[in-house]
């Protein structure tokens, strides 16, 4: 027997959120009168689709134009698993070698520096490989500054009319589109500024842009967007208010529950848990719960993130440990041994608020779900 814990992928919801994020795009389109051509969805499954499976991604997202990662092994992998459409290599490639994966795997690249343009020129291909010319346009990571843009378009050009590459268009990352809403105004002005001589396709919205910031996504020109989180059905702007992910429509992807292995009866004054961080108030009822940090579970979450044991909340009571963490059910008469307690998704709280309460961002939690817990994929 496994431990009594259990993820459930639902491919259904994620299906469902790829369909909001693309009504979305429409309804976009739609309001600013745009006749220009529909964006294209390139769907995010890097870091092993947010911890969900490439496998039930490339189902999952069987509708989006197409598939973005970071991992160049996971090209092979997504073409193996008969993903026959666009990839996207969001990182751009790391060593003249990728040159040939990019090049079986017939995947587009983002190119971001100099190196990268003259791995390109001396690569042997049998195809001319795909890129998107990536701007900074403030996050100061990866990217082509401003003044470099030029220099960088022609060069990869130059390459176009040899037969080594075909320049795409433009692609860039925002910092803030999930901060303030006016944080988004000097990078795309920025953006605009440089791409406006072009015709080229540009590529250059997150989940938060395209949640709340249309004008980057409903444009003039071919458009790709690059939707991560929200596809899972976490929020980029967390628990803020009118902008979680039910307020958005979205369905969680995964959720997690794990059953009761044990019941404490304590008295007012005793502890729970190392280092006795929860202290009873008054005689309280505490549950184990058969799931820990090892599982992927915070540690840092809180006393009070919430959980719901049939069908009621309650709260996380002592620190989290490797394997168990415990819950205060008091206020619950029927609790049982056995009985599910459902962590987050599903029956359960957001993913977000769990989040919130544990001083991380969805992304993190979702991403370290750990190898040892069974998953069911729905
Ligand atoms: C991860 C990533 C995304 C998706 O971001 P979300 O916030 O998950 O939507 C988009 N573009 C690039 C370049 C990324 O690395």
């Amino acid at each position: 027997m496994t431990r009594p814990i259990q993820a459930t992928i639902s491919s259904a919801n994620m299906r469902h959120n790829l369909e909001q994020v693309a009504r979305r795009l429409q309804y976009f389109r739609d309001e600013s009168g745009i006749q220009g051509p529909d964006s294209q969805i390139f769907a995010v499954v890097k870091a092993n689709a947010y911890g969900h499976g490439l496998a039930t991604a490339v189902q999952a997202f069987a509708q989006a134009d197409g598939l973005s990662v970071i991992e160049i092994e996971a090209l092979s992998r997504l073409r193996e698993l008969g993903w026959q459409k666009s990839l996207l290599l969001l990182e751009g490639f790391f060593e003249a070698a990728d040159i040939q994966v990019l090049d079986r795997t017939r995947a587009i690249t983002a190119v971001h520096n100099f190196e990268q343009i003259q791995q390109l020129a001396q690569a042997q291909v049998q195809h001319p490989i795909q890129v998107f010319l990536k701007i900074n346009s403030g996050m100061n990571r990866l990217g082509f500054v401003a003044k470099n843009v030029d220099r960088a378009y022609q060069q990869l050009q130059q390459l176009q009319n040899q037969g080594q590459v075909q320049l795409l268009g433009f692609m860039s990352h925002f910092a803030n589109a999930d901060a303030q809403l006016q944080a988004i105004a000097e990078p795309w002005a920025l953006l605009q500024k440089i791409t406006d001589d072009y015709d080229d396709m540009l590529c250059i919205c997150n989940s938060a842009a395209i949640l709340r910031h249309p004008q980057c996504s409903a444009l003039q020109k071919a458009n790709i967007v690059r939707p991560g989180i929200c596809l899972y059905g976490s929020s980029p702007m967390g628990m803020l208010e009118h902008e979680t992910a039910a307020d958005y429509g979205l369905k969680p992807a995964m959720s997690l529950k794990a059953k009761i292995i044990e019941i404490q009866e304590v008295d007012a004054g005793q502890s729970v848990g190392y280092g006795s961080t929860f202290t009873a108030q008054h005689k309280s009822k505490i549950a184990v719960v058969a799931c820990g940090y090892a599982d992927g579970y915070p540690r840092s979450a809180a006393n009070g993130t919430p959980v719901v044991v049939n069908g009621v909340r309650a709260a996380i009571a002592g620190r989290v440990s490797m394997d168990m963490l415990t819950i205060d059910v008091t206020h619950i008469a029927d609790v049982q041994l056995g009985d599910w307690v459902y962590l987050w998704g599903e029956n359960g709280p957001s993913i977000d608020e769990v989040a919130a309460h544990s001083g991380r961002i969805s992304y993190e939690i979702l991403c370290a779900l750990a190898n040892r817990v069974p998953r069911v994929y729905e």
